[in-house]
């Protein structure tokens, strides 16, 4: 199965070396990409809310982030190749977006934590191009924050404002963009901060 159902949130059935292919493959022809990693408490915060529910299953990819979620497919029967975690193709995209010279965006967190997270990618990708970066402390409402992440040509934005506020903003990013991948990464500029 190309596509696997866990309570309504609609999994890619990829390894990781493949979604990462894939998700490349995209941003090398400026494709607009929306990816999801979802969690289990994504998919029960989802399984409450509607709107949350289908503006997932609007993304171009849901990776299962997790093995509940794992756990969760075998049991229903229609078990999911592997895990693939957020965080890991954060890494693995920085990686590339440094080898590709692709230009990257970071969205989130505090501002404090946002710089530090920053410099460490720079640090330790050099020739990585990051065209903008912003905290996650503004009114949602704005879209003039929108366009001005537009207004750098990112190919990829990486939105870290916790769920669900990460999924609703990059929705509405994907309603006026042209081109980039966004993908939520929940806490991760936490962690490169560190
Ligand atoms: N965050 C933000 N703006 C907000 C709320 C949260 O930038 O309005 C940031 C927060 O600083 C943290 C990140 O979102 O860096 C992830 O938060 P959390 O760990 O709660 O999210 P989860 O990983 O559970 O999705």
């Amino acid at each position: 199965l190309d596509k696997v159902s866990v309570l309504g949130v609609s999994f890619d059935n990829k390894t990781k070396e493949t979604f990462l292919k894939e998700l490349i493959e995209r941003i090398r022809h400026n494709k607009k990409t929306f990816v999801v990693t979802a969690n289990p408490e994504i998919v029960m915060y989802a399984k409450k809310n509607a709107d949350y529910m289908s503006l997932l299953n609007e993304a171009d990819y849901i990776a299962a982030d997790g093995i509940g979620i794992i756990k969760g497919a075998k049991i229903l029967e229609t078990p999911i190749v592997e895990r693939v975690a957020g965080f890991d193709l954060l890494t693995n995209l920085l990686e590339k977006a440094s080898q590709q010279g692709s230009r990257v965006y970071f969205l989130g967190a505090k501002e404090d934590v946002l710089q530090s997270a920053v410099q460490n990618v720079q640090k330790k990708y050099p020739s990585i191009q990051i065209v903008g970066s912003r905290n996650g402390y503004f009114d949602f409402s704005d879209s003039s924050i929108i366009e001005a992440v537009q207004a750098t040509q990112p190919d990829m934005v990486f939105v870290a404002l916790g769920f669900p506020k990460q999924e609703q903003w990059i929705h509405q990013y994907m309603t006026t963009a042209s081109k980039g991948l966004l993908m939520g990464v929940g806490g991760s500029f936490d962690v490169l901060s560190g």
